[in-house]
């Protein structure tokens, strides 16, 4: 085997090794791999054309393999520096600037395609005997050197994309971007020993060349093993996963499913392609996130059980490598149990515990609203407050779980009798509360009196023999002034209360603005009745 035949048997393993090459990195998920791949497809097309110009006999044939050379080498250059672009992942290829990077190459290309018209590329060719084969020899046109020229430029445009890129990069990105500098050496080198004619016969070593930057480059862009194991584990993983995540690309069609998010919304296998709101009707809000890339949404399933499970959705935007949105993906989560939990702990948060009724702190919280909206509106607000009558009586008399019963049932019939819009609560021991937006002073001590009556007309049934129980309560009543608040309304209240206990207990007293005089105690109960302080 003579030289030739070495290497043109070396090109046509260069072939074969690109193509692997290219078809493993089109298919590759990471920034620059398509780029790469078509590298790849342009150094396999360069060097089979080139064997075919070592193997050809004639000027015609050795020419026509030339110009299919060349399609394989402006390919390489345009995808060179495309990769160049997004491996660094700084540049967004805007149409224009993808047009500027092929211009020259492909003015190449037309040239070399029309030269027996101009000889602008090669001025003359003709076959040479070197006596193992005739091999092509030609004479340089101007527009050989115009690519020269351009080969060198965008050598150097690499470098100036790569080098910041490197500079900025984490460590191990840093190393692969090393990578593809040293690969672009490789090239130059090849190019000055092909333009030195240092080559026996003058042969073009850049094929070759780039086959061992071809494999510079690919070991950057396939970045060692572990990311093929974190590619390969996200499929079984996204299969495994007991939450929900359904994607779909930047039109809204569905372009994943895991198996939980197709049972949660009722979707089979082949709801890809399709968009979500024809399968699942009454997702909007869902496919609303889906659709801007960004939010939550909760919503509720009825299943095959009719149990009622409650999902919460969160979606977020899926990016290129360079920072571009290609689709959204939300994941759902089932958060029934958890749900459930949070409104239990609201709601004891918020109520008496042996009651029921509101305590103390959301009485006030939902008052002051209330009282808020009267202020603004202008309308009456009446506040009570009532205190059971020698209470501790009881509990000395019938013990401690008595009082617990009648306080229960206290809290049952003033619940049972107040208004709906009236707020009630157990305000503390044996004090309750009572808020009556829209409710003026007459109207107030009428339901006040009826709440007193409902009280304590009835004994309370014990164990140990029916409990008498009365209260005693004080009332305020006003429109809110622009200083006036739920606090002092009540305190209004308590100080009319305070004077009730002090006028014999079982009875209503009323509340004046500004500070009551203490009064001196007076006899026993008026079985009811109230008197203005
Ligand atoms: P007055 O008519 O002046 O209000 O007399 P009183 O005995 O009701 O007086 P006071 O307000 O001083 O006593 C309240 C009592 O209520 C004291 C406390 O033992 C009792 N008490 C407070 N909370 C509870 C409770 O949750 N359960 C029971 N069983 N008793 C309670
Ligand atoms: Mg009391
Ligand atoms: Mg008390």
């Amino acid at each position: 085997m003579n030289f030739i035949d070495a290497y043109t048997a070396a090109l046509v393993l260069v072939a074969i090794l690109s193509l692997l090459l290219s078809s493993r990195a089109l298919a590759w998920p990471a920034n620059g791999a398509r780029e790469f791949g078509f590298i790849q497809l342009g150094i396999a097309v360069y060097a089979v054309a080139y064997a075919a110009e070592l193997a050809a006999t004639s000027l015609t044939g050795a020419l026509r393999a030339i110009r299919l050379e060349y399609v394989g080498i402006v390919a390489m250059m345009i995808f060179w520096i495309v990769f160049a672009l997004r491996f660094s992942g700084r540049f967004r290829l805007r149409p224009t600037l993808a047009c500027l990077v092929a211009f020259l190459p492909l003015c190449t290309l037309a040239m070399v395609w029309t030269d027996s018209s101009h000889h602008l590329f090669y001025a003359r060719s003709w076959m040479q005997d070197i006596g193992v084969a005739s091999i092509l020899m030609t004479e340089k046109g101007p527009w050989y050197w115009v690519h020269v020229a351009n080969f060198w430029t965008f050598l150097a445009l690499n470098f100036a994309i790569l080098l910041p890129a490197a500079h900025r990069a984490s460590p191990q990105r840093r190393a692969q971007i090393t990578l593809v500098l040293g690969g672009s050496f490789v090239p130059a080198a090849a190019e000055i020993v092909h333009l030195l004619g240092l080559m026996p016969y003058g042969l073009d070593p850049i094929p070759l060349a780039f086959s061992i930057t071809g494999l510079l480059f690919g070991a950057a862009v396939f970045r060692g093993r572990f990311l093929a194991v974190a590619l390969a584990a996200r499929g079984p993983v996204l299969q495994a996963m007991s939450a929900g995540v359904i994607v779909v690309d930047r039109y809204g069609n569905l372009a994943d499913v895991n198996p939980a998010a197709a049972v949660i919304l009722g979707l089979s296998q082949d709801s890809i392609g399709c968009r979500l709101l024809d399968l699942a009707p009454g997702r909007e809000e869902l496919d609303a996130i889906l659709t801007t890339g960004d939010g939550k949404s909760d919503f509720l399933v009825v299943t095959e059980a009719r149990v009622v499970r409650r999902y919460t959705a969160s979606a977020f935007p899926i990016k290129d490598g360079i920072d571009r949105r290609v689709g959204t993906a939300a994941i759902i989560e089932d958060v029934t149990e958890a749900a459930a939990h949070l409104d239990r702990l609201v709601e004891l948060a918020m109520t008496d515990e042996l009651t029921g009724l509101l305590n103390r702190r959301s009485f006030l919280g939902q008052g002051n609203q209330a009282f808020e909206l009267s202020r603004r509106a202008g309308r009456p607000v009446a506040v009570a407050v009532y205190d059971l009558d020698h209470f501790k009586r009881v509990n000395d008399s019938r013990g401690h779980p008595a009082g617990d019963a009648v306080l229960r049932e206290v809290a049952i019939r003033l619940s049972d009798c107040m208004r709906a819009g009236d707020s009630l609560c157990r305000f503390g021991g044996e004090e309750f509360a009572l808020l009556m937006p829209d409710t003026d002073e007459a109207g107030a001590v009428v339901a006040v009196e009826r709440l007193r009556a409902a009280v304590g007309t009835e004994l309370v049934p014990w164990t140990g023999g029916p409990i008498a129980v009365t209260s005693s309560a004080g009332l305020f009543a006003s429109v809110p002034g622009p200083g006036d608040s739920l606090e002092g309304f009540l305190e209004k209240a308590d100080e009319a209360l305070y004077m009730a206990k002090r006028r014999g207990r079982n009875r209503l007293e009323l509340g004046r603005p500004g500070r009551q005089e203490p009064e001196q105690p007076q006899g026993p109960g008026n079985g009811g009745h109230y008197r203005p302080i």
